[in-house]
């Protein structure tokens, strides 16, 4: 049987309770992470476990571990489920108080669960591309934060479903900011554009290391704000994560619900550009190298 860890623990999934007077289940108040997993090696692991311990901080939320005994955690977790191609899911809930809106005191801890789940790379997505939808940005202000508050970020997930999309890319009055789950990029005259990791987008680790390819290879990146023309006008749109890695954008679909309405539109020739498969490829040669050769260090 597959394990989940909480509070701490290794368990049997069913073997835990969760208490309805959980600030993560009544008000959403936490935090979570998505690491992902190939050859049973967390890629990019003291990068997100960086992000967790930032967002917390960003709720005045302290956790109950240290960064090296939660890495440990999470590496026993994989290794005990066997788990090869796939992700660990992380949250820590503010803990268990009577409902109040505000703080609860410092004798409540915070409720920690993980488990991991087997998911394949997309490949067959990745190498064709997918389509987008142009939605407006109904977020808060502080999704930089990794937060467990996803409502916006869900409706915007499921206007992209509604109308066979993959992705949602959202935009705050004409500024292109991110997907539903995703960072956004386009590529004009062979440069990468992206939103600058202010307050209105959540900075990706995946957006991370693919602004560290671009700079080891001479790619010339502008973090910038763009606008829905500018994005419209792109030669090639991808967006990022860590589930999704590099995915092509390969047609904006006919909206319905936005301030700004679009018809359908081809971007390029339909197909995933060049310098997006070439990021595509370097990103490999990451994965690569974090996770199957023998590491010297570490
Ligand atoms: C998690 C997330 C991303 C992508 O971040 P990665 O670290 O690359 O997985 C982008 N936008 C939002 C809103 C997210 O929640």
């Amino acid at each position: 049987m597959e394990k989940i860890i909480f509070n701490g623990e290794l368990v049997e999934r069913t073997g835990i309770n969760i208490d309805i007077e959980d600030r993560g289940y009544q008000f959403g108040d936490g935090i979570y992470e998505v690491i992902r997993v190939y050859n049973g090696k967390l890629f990019t692991k003291e990068e997100h476990i960086k992000r967790l311990y930032e967002s917390a901080e960003k709720i005045s939320m302290e956790l109950p571990y240290d960064r090296n005994s939660l890495e440990e955690q999470l590496e026993n977790l994989v290794k005990e489920n066997q788990l090869k191609t796939g992700i660990i899911y992380l949250q820590f809930t503010r803990g268990v108080a009577m409902r109040a809106h505000g703080f609860p005191g410092d004798d409540v801890v915070p409720v920690f669960i993980a488990y991991t789940r087997e998911v394949e790379r997309p490949e067959s997505s990745m190498k064709n591309g997918v389509k987008g939808i142009l939605v407006d940005d109904i977020r808060w202000l502080r999704c930089d934060i990794k937060s467990l508050n996803l409502l916006g970020n869900i409706l915007a997930k499921q206007e992209a479903a509604n109308h066979g999309c993959f992705e949602a890319i959202q935009h705050r009055s004409n500024i292109v900011t991110e997907g539903s789950s995703s960072n956004a990029f386009v590529i004009k005259n062979g440069e990468l554009w992206t939103h600058p990791a202010t307050n209105l987008i959540l900075n990706g680790i995946t957006r991370r290391v693919i602004l560290d390819i671009c700079k080891e290879q001479g790619i010339q990146v502008i973090e910038k704000p763009f606008t829905v023309d500018e994005l419209l006008d792109a030669d090639e749109i991808f967006i990022s994560s860590t589930t999704s890695e590099i995915m092509p954008i390969v047609q904006l679909a006919k909206n319905t619900k936005s301030d700004i309405l679009l018809n359908e539109k081809t971007i390029g020739d339909g197909k995933p550009g060049q310098l997006t498969r070439k990021l595509q490829e370097l990103f490999e040669k990451e994965i690569e190298k974090q996770c199957y050769s023998a590491r010297l260090f570490s």
